[in-house]
């Protein structure tokens, strides 16, 4: 294919994401899972891949794996079954790792599947799934270096082993602001039916990128793999860099090369690591150590049946039931935590449309900056509905309401306790009122008597005053009130 210099090119995304998977145990072996515990102290033969050991596939991974499929409307296969993908690496001590591969009669877990996404402009769009397979992951290279000297390289087991599930994406995805949907929405699903934490900084959830240039409609161009993308933001940024360094070189009159390429987040640019393996060069063969996975149709129904609710049903429903904007649904659906939140919340404070705005707002707004989560946050939904309950009664005003969030976020501090201790709650007590009321006609008199004359206007620029002298705590209402009644005595 030529593509000549500047003509108009369409990026072309497809996505790899690597899940792991809520399990007490690991794939193939009974050693725990638990996330950050020490180095190498969850281990055993199997997974450390000793001579003489076996492995024992864990059922629950494959019922996980089964419940992905459902919810992303894969055709799951009767049979499938796992081979051995040899390499040598170092986190990989058995020298191959058991996935599964797809030729001829063999199948993955599930495949031919569907997600959508909002389209541009036009209605919703399915990103179709390819398939949907097992695999364990490998063992975890921590690299450091020692002052002038060489460098080294430590190795933790525990996460060798670990079960992992893996989806591909056909190359349906035209923009890096889509991919980023595409995850974030895949995302809530997995967390949705409980199948990963789906926490990108711990790993649990990992997405690698396969990224190419061509001429609107054309035919696909070469293609290189983007890793090492740690954040929704990062798979954003980095098939954005991705996508305009392949048409420089295409600009150039040069060919883009396949390969590996790595994103380094904080120079902001990919670069290439090594030349792109293919299959063959991983002498798949058949996993003689375990038996295919057989599926039955009433599991499987089983499975489908106890589904719940899925974000795009939950999203709908936001619309209908609580006259959210489909913007707005479609941010507080957009994790598991964030539309659990917002459901207790309105439970707490039956206004749903003001709890959405002030989570998508401010809240948003906040983890945003910090670049944080809502589940790494102390705040519950009992804060929120605690807040709005005291702008609702007048207690605190809208403006003062904003300026606690922050601190509710960062401490975990109740609203009332901050309003009452940080002296920030509103002031519609008559007695203090008018003891300030008193200060300002006192220190203004020419005001006052120009009030007094007739000059109504004046009410403002003393109104003014009074929030100026209580910081904008004064209840204007109630304020203004008392000051014409002073005033007219
Ligand atoms: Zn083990």
């Amino acid at each position: 294919m030529t593509l000549t210099t500047g003509a108009g090119y369409e990026i072309v995304i497809g996505l790899e994401i690597h899940v792991q998977l809520r399990t007490q145990s690991k794939m193939f072996c009974a050693c725990p899972t638990t996330f950050g515990a020490p180095p190498n102290t969850q281990t055993c033969p199997v997974c450390l891949g000793l001579p003489g050991s076996l492995p024992v596939l864990n059922a629950r991974a494959v019922e996980l794996g089964l419940r992905t499929a459902a919810a992303l409307e894969c055709r799951v296969h009767e049979r499938s079954r796992f081979h051995r993908k040899n390499y040598y690496y170092p986190d990989l001590p058995k020298n191959y790792q058991i996935t599964q591969y797809e030729y001829k009669i063999h199948r993955p877990l599930a495949s031919d599947g569907g997600l959508e996404v909002p389209g541009n402009g036009e209605g919703p769009r399915r990103i179709h799934i390819r398939r949907v397979h097992l695999e364990e992951d490998t063992a975890r290279l921590v690299h450091g270096e020692r002052g002038a000297g060489p460098g080294y390289s430590l190795i933790d087991f525990n996460r060798a082993g670990v079960p992992l599930m893996e989806i591909v994406t056909e190359p349906d995805l035209r923009s890096p602001a889509d991919a980023r949907v595409f995850l974030s929405r895949l995302r809530a699903v997995l967390q949705a039916i409980d199948v990963s934490t789906g926490r990108m900084e711990e790993g649990s959830l990992r997405c690698d990128a396969n990224v190419s240039l061509r001429s609107p409609g054309g035919a696909l161009g070469t293609r290189t793999e983007v890793k090492n993308m740690n954040s929704l933001r990062s798979v954003e940024r980095a098939l954005a860099y991705e996508g305009a360094r392949q048409r420089a070189v295409l600009e150039r009159g040069e060919a883009v090369v396949q390969e590996t390429r790595h994103w380094d987040e904080r120079r902001a640019v990919t670069f290439a690591s090594r030349s792109k393996e293919e299959a063959q060069d991983y002498r798949y063969f058949p996993e003689p150590d375990l038996v295919p996975v057989v599926v039955s149709e009433p599991g499987l129904a089983q499975i489908r049946a106890a589904l719940p609710e899925l974000p795009e049903a939950r999203r709908r429903r936001y619309v209908e039931a609580y006259g959210l904007s489909a913007h707005d649904a479609a941010l507080v659906t957009s994790s598991q935590t964030m539309a659990t939140f917002f459901e207790e919340a309105v439970r707490r404070h039956p206004h749903p449309r003001t709890v959405s705005n002030w989570l998508v707002g401010d809240v948003a707004g906040y983890l945003n900056m910090e670049g944080k989560e809502l589940e790494d946050t102390p705040l519950t939904p009992v804060h929120l509905a605690e807040l709005l309950d005291l702008v609702d009664g007048g207690t605190i005003s809208g403006r003062t309401a904003k300026e606690i969030l922050p601190e509710m976020l960062r401490s975990g501090r109740m609203p009332r306790e901050l309003a009452e201790g940080g002296g920030l709650g509103q002031i519609s007590d008559a007695d203090t009122l008018v003891a300030v009321i008193d200060e300002v006609l006192a220190s203004h008199p020419g005001p006052a008597a120009e009030y007094q004359a007739g000059k109504r206007a004046v009410l403002t620029f003393l109104v003014g005053q009074i929030m100026k002298r209580t910081r904008g705590r004064a209840n204007p209402e109630v304020a203004t009130r008392l000051l014409r009644e002073r005033l007219d005595a």
